[in-house]
């Protein structure tokens, strides 16, 4: 049984407001990203707030420890409530996420794996078991990882646990379903095949049942 999270990565405000009204009370939290904070700017989560769904900001920050903390302050003083790191930083980069995320009340989550091919051209070998290990001795209150890749996350979640939570994008249009991952996470990220179909509310609610 697994949360169903809104990868809100539509462009532009109207779309932002209409899909997100459409799907509330079928989600449980959406993320938001650089296609649609680019093109409507961080008042996006104050326009976002009256659907009343938890905002996670995925900007898979990926910095020096100081200019990390400038982003936190940003997107945690706008109004989110989580943020997404990249960990291939490193412990220090991603635990100046983690510690601003618990001063602002909020959650951090590691990007460990990523769900598109190219993601094991360089980041394979133990690497993403070394980044799960990594973001759970600092703090982290979860990771990110493949529905792509199931057998990947059952592995994480060996080495993590129970006690953090894994969120899992790739399901939808780039090919899993909710059925192959749902048992290993705590949430299911989709985008496209919710934002994008003809009925996002109706679709919206075919992945919150499939992932229950
Ligand atoms: O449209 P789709 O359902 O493929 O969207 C997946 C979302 O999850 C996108 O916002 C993408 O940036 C994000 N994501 C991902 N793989 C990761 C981390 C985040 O696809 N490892």
């Amino acid at each position: 049984m697994a949360d169903l999270l809104l990868a809100l990565d539509v462009k532009g405000r109207n779309a932002a407001v209409r899909v997100a009204d459409a799907c509330a009370g079928e989600v449980d939290a959406m993320k938001i990203g650089y296609p649609l904070v680019l093109s409507a700017g961080l008042g996006i989560v104050k326009d976002l707030a009256k659907a009343e769904i938890p905002i996670i900001a995925d900007f898979k920050v990926a910095d020096i420890p100081n200019t990390n903390s400038l982003i936190c302050e940003e997107v945690f003083g706008a109004g989110c409530s989580g943020i997404i790191t990249h960990a291939f930083c490193g412990h220090d980069s991603l635990a100046t996420c983690v510690d601003a995320a618990h001063d602002h009340g909020g959650v951090c989550y590691a990007v460990c794996e990523m769900s598109h091919p190219g993601a094991l051209d360089f980041l394979s070998g133990g690497n993403a078991e070394k980044m799960v290990e990594m973001a759970k001795a600092v703090g982290a209150d979860g990771i990110i990882a493949p529905a792509t890749r199931p057998e990947r996350v059952g592995v994480f979640r060996g080495i993590i646990g129970r006690g953090m939570k894994i969120y899992s994008p790739g399901v939808g249009t780039q090919g899993a379903r909710p059925e192959d991952v749902k048992m290993y996470v705590d949430g299911l990220i989709v985008g496209r095949a919710i934002y994008e179909a003809t009925d996002p509310k109706a679709a919206a609610h075919e992945f919150h049942v499939r992932s229950k």
